[in-house]
Formats: structure tokens, sequence, C-alpha cells
């Protein structure tokens, strides 16, 4: 979005609203519109609600990995081959993706900004080039920079290859939201839900019912299925309608699977369920790339919710999240898988 027409939206939607039986907050953070609902009278919510926003702006400068966010400066330190000191909420982070890595075997790779870059995905609006040439995929491949080559040394970072550069895009928007429920529960809040373009949290329940929340169908307009959940818990999306371009016919997306280097094929939507908003966010990412290979994932991951539409034959769901699901009147041709 051109950042003219961002700020006009901005202005139009940084609103506070009463709700029937909440107080709600919506503004742009995280390249998205956040909705914060906080099952509580404006007397009450009003506070967290503000310090809630702010948590989520002081996130978006901390961990854009490119232009001037504080993670782009570490990344051109980093591949300078500089050794550096890590502010502690940027080395926590940090730590917990590269267990998250470890966990998804690498399918997860929040060292993968330079083929990110290589893709055109890193820009805001995508320029009409073609993708990369092989060779150069190759040259990334080779490489194979991963959270393991960020080593500390004599009480600093420094890292082992200069094709590194951290991209937090799959995993950060979690980390906001779980810090973001965190304020929300400093004030007292018990029933909350943050909503970040789809990708949320939510506490306790809204009223007497629970938390109902849409999945987008990934091929058509409307949505595939409700979850209907109590919190506290996390719901992410990873989606192949997301970020995409067609060159010749062809049509490419900004899920990259690391092994090939290439736009992960088999899967157009993948959600998961966890309480653990960080774990959710990367997890959907990982799961979406490991394409039929998800069940494994998910187990190393300790995933059991997890819906999936593959991009050919019926959707596929878990035990634990058909428990969740509500299909309405729409009800797909589905599966039941065991992770
Ligand atoms: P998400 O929407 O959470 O699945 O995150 C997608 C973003 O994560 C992309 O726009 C890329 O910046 C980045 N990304 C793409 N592929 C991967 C991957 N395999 N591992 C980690 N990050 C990735
Ligand atoms: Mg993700």
């Amino acid at each position: 979005m051109k950042r003219a027409a961002a700020v006009v939206l901005i202005l139009l939607l940084t609103a506070c609203a009463r709700e029937p039986d909440g107080t709600r907050r919506q503004f742009f953070a995280l390249g998205t519109l956040v909705d914060i609902t906080v099952m509580a009278p404006p007397e009450k919510a009003d506070a967290a609600l503000r310090d809630a926003e702010q948590a989520l702006l002081e996130f978006e400068r901390r961990w854009r990995a490119w232009n001037e966010g504080q993670l782009a400066v570490l990344n051109g330190q980093l591949t300078e081959g500089q050794p550096v000191i890590l502010a502690e909420n940027i080395a926590s982070g940090i730590r917990q993706a590269r267990q998250l890595e470890r966990e998804s075997r690498g399918l997860f790779n929040p060292a993968i900004g330079k083929l990110v870059e290589l893709w055109g995905f890193h820009q805001e609006e995508r320029k009409a080039e073609p993708p990369p040439s092989d060779a150069d995929i190759q040259v990334w491949l080779d490489a194979a920079p991963s959270l393991n080559d960020l080593v500390a040394e004599n009480g600093k970072f420094v890292s082992r290859k200069p094709q590194l550069w951290l991209d937090m895009g799959a995993f950060a928007k979690g980390l906001a939201v779980n810090a973001a429920i965190e304020v929300l529960k400093k004030h007292g809040i018990t029933d909350a839900i943050v909503n970040a373009g789809g990708d949320l949290k939510v506490l306790g329940t809204h009223g007497e019912r629970r938390w109902r929340i849409g999945v987008r169908d990934p091929r058509g307009p409307g949505i595939l299925a409700a979850i209907e959940v109590s919190g506290p818990v996390s719901v992410f999306t990873s989606g192949d309608y997301e970020r995409w371009f067609e060159w010749e016919g062809r049509r490419y997306h900004h899920l990259l699977d690391p092994r090939s280097g290439y736009p992960a094929m088999q899967t157009t939507s993948l959600t998961v369920l966890h309480e653990d908003a960080a774990r959710a966010d990367a997890a959907a990412t990982a799961l979406f790339v490991a394409g039929d290979d998800w069940p494994l994932i998910a187990r190393s991951m300790g995933i059991e919710a997890v819906m999936r539409v593959p991009a050919e034959g019926p959707v596929e769901i878990t035990p634990a999240m058909q428990a969740y699901i509500n299909w309405e009147d729409r009800q797909p041709e589905y599966r039941v898988i065991k992770p």
C-alpha cells in the first residue's frame, strides 16, 4: 500500500469504539490492520488498549528486517562479519526462533532473508520482474544459512555466513501478539481478542459464548470454516494468497521452501491452534512449507490442532481441530488425519 493512502486509512481507522459488550480499538501495525476487543467497559479498557497499541508499534520498529528497523541495522552488521551485542528483547526472540527452527527441521528458517529478497518479497510492493534464476537460488541453497550460523563469541554474536539475513516475518507477528496479550493481562483484562489481520490470540470468552474465528477460503470469497475457541489460545494461518505474483502464466507466492529455494506448492492454506502465538506463527509457516509431510512437523513442533487446504484433494483436519470447527452449511469434503 502506498504510504499516503496508508496514512489516510490509519487516520480513519485509529478508532476506539464501544461494542455492545466490549471496547474495541483498530489501528495499523505490523503491516496490517490490528483489531483488539476487550470485554470490559471503556473506563477499564481504554488504558489497556492504549498500552497494547504502543507495545505493537514498538515491536514493529524493532523487528522490521529491511529499511530502518532495528533488525535491519543488525542484519547489515552481521553480513559484514561484525560481532554484535544484541539487546535482550532481540536476543530472547532469536533464542525462541532458533529453538522453533530446530523443531521444524529447518522448514521455518528465520535466516531466510536473502532468499526472500531474491524473490522480491521483501518489498512492500513487489516490482514486476521475473523470478530469480536457478543459478542465484543455487548459491543460496549451497550456503544454506540458518540461525545455527549465528554464534556467540566473547559475549557477542557473529554470523558465520554472509548469506545469513534475519527475516522474522513468519514469527514476529506471533511474538507481538503474545506481548500485546501480556499488556492486557497486566491491566487485569481476562477476556479479549488481539487480531492482527486474521492471525490472533484470545483470552477467556466473548461474553456468554466462545470467540468465533473465521478462516478465509484460500480460493474463494468468504470463509471456509468458523473456529470456536475460549482462551488462552492463538489461531494462526499461513496462506499462498497473501503475497504472490504471476510471471509467464505461473503463480509464485511468498512461502519459500528452504530445501528447494522455491515457493512450497502442495498447500494453499494452513491453520494451527496453540496457546503460544509465537509457536503458532512459526508452525503455520513450517507446516505450510512441509506440504504433505506436515503431520511429521506438527509432531515435532508439539502442534495438535491443524487444518490444511492442500493444492489438490479434500481439506485435512486433525481430531483436535475437529473439536473446534463449525462448518455451518458450507461443509467441504474433508479427511481427519492424526498427526
Ligand atoms: P507467515 O505469513 O507467518 O507464514 O510468514 C511469511 C513470511 O515469512 C514471508 O513473507 C517471508 O518474509 C518469510 N518466510 C518465507 N518462507 C519462510 C520460511 N520457510 N521460514 C521462515 N520465514 C519464511
Ligand atoms: Mg507464520
